[in-house]
C-alpha cells in the first residue's frame, strides 16, 4: 500500500548567492520588502500573469499592476 502523497510541496525558496538563477536585464534594485527584521527579496509572480510579472509589495499585501490580482499578506 502506497502512501498517498496528498498536499502541495513547498516552493523551493532560491538560495542567496550563486546559482543558475535567470536574470533578465531589469536590475532588482528596489525590489525588497522589509517586514519586521527580515528583508524578502524577490517579489513573487503573479499567478495570473505568470513568472516575469513580479507583485508589488504593500504593507499587508501585494497586488500585481497588470491585472489588479490581489494576495494579502
Ligand atoms: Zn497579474
Amino acid at each position: 500500500m502506497a502512501a498517498p502523497n496528498k498536499g502541495k510541496t513547498p516552493a523551493k525558496k532560491p538560495a542567496g548567492g550563486g546559482g543558475p538563477a535567470k536574470k533578465k536585464g531589469k536590475p532588482a534594485s528596489s525590489r525588497y520588502e522589509i517586514s519586521g527584521n527580515s528583508i524578502k527579496r524577490k517579489n513573487k509572480s503573479c499567478p495570473k500573469c505568470g513568472a516575469g510579472t513580479t507583485l508589488a509589495n504593500h504593507k499587508d499585501r501585494r497586488t500585481c499592476g497588470k491585472c489588479g490580482y490581489m494576495e494579502r499578506n
